[in-house]
């Protein structure tokens, strides 16, 4: 292929897959332009964030490309939500190994449709390039907080309350079973956790109503024991939790009565739940918010003085969690 003709086709690779994206978004410019523009609101911060995913990295060769695309631009709305902002939009770098497939990328633009639909954001921009190596999808998400409202992972004081949302540990089943480490489940438990290790789902409701209520949040994507060291770390705190408190889904249950450490739960990544330091004071209106949005808090644990996170057992002792962190595969 020559040069031109690669480039025309990648030009009209964006027209007819990509330009859909970016209807209703009059900053994007119908994807025409070189760059695009976005106008906050009066009185709003803008919060940026971005994340990669890598073909044998963070998703399977076979996965659905839908599933590919929702799973790299949800990353970046977990981050978004932990940071209590709404998302408005997103910018993508699609580089795809040469001998582009067509019928994979009008598949993972489906993905991305159906995403924006849901989670009320527009594509504002981006690039699509060939590689000799793997696919690489790189979303920027653009989002907005009330000014000077943003939550970091920076607040969280001794007393604080520690919650987490939904469910801890799926995606990391998820990701055992497709990587063959077997142990024997129901299929509907496979289904499940095989989709939340594709398709997190990040808390874009809950995230936003935290503001005023929390004193800091992390997403929950190196593991909950990392994240919460992140959060320990820049508080210049110390979090104790109570491993029994943590929830866990029927399927995550019924992987422990197959075997599977708990320690292992605690330290998988990729469930992209929110973990939150929150006052004492904050417990009603979080258990509201929790029915208002659907979406289970669970108090986990508590802030304390000191540093690093200790996992403590039903009788109040330290246990050991086999790894503190997570590195993908
Ligand atoms: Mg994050």
């Amino acid at each position: 292929m020559t040069r031109k003709s690669k480039r025309s086709g990648e030009f009209e690779l964006i027209a007819k897959y990509f330009a859909p994206l970016a209807k209703g978004e009059p900053g994007a410019l119908g994807l025409k332009d070189d760059a695009a523009y976005l106008k906050p609101r009066p009185g709003f911060d803008l919060v940026l964030t971005t994340d990669a995913i890598v073909e044998g990295v963070h998703f399977f060769p076979d996965d659905p490309p839908a599933t590919v695309a929702q799973k790299a631009l949800r990353v970046n709305l977990s981050d978004l939500a932990a940071k209590g902002a709404i998302a408005r939009g997103y910018l993508l770098t699609l580089t795809l190994p040469s001998g582009i497939d067509e019928v994979w990328v009008a598949a993972f633009a489906k993905g991305l449709s159906a995403d924006q639909a849901k989670f009320g954001v527009a594509l504002f921009g981006g690039d699509t390039t060939a590689t000799p190596g793997v696919t690489t999808i790189s979303i920027t998400a653009l989002g907005e907080v009330p000014r000077g409202q943003m939550l970091t992972r920076g607040g969280a004081q001794a007393g604080d309350d520690v919650w987490v949302t939904g469910t801890i540990g799926d995606a990391t089943l998820g990701l055992k079973l497709l990587k063959r480490e077997g142990f024997d489940l129901a299929k509907s438990h496979r289904q499940l956790l095989i989709t939340r290790y594709r398709v997190p789902e990040p808390r874009s409701k809950v995230g936003p109503a935290l503001k005023g209520l929390a004193h800091a949040c992390i997403d929950v994507s190196d593991g909950l024991m990392a994240d919460l060291g992140h959060i320990a770390e820049v508080s210049n705190v110390g979090i104790e939790i109570a491993v029994h408190d943590v929830p866990l889904s029927a399927a995550a249950k019924a992987a422990i009565q197959r075997g599977v450490e708990l320690g292992e739960l605690l330290s998988g990544g990729d469930d992209y739940e929110l973990a939150i330091a929150a006052p004492s004071s904050a417990r009603s209106r979080l258990l509201a918010l929790a029915v208002e949005t659907g979406v289970p808090l669970t108090r986990v644990g508590r802030v304390v003085k000191g540093r690093g996170v200790t996992a403590l057992a039903a009788d109040g002792k330290p246990v050991r969690t086999r790894r503190m962190g997570y590195t993908h595969f």
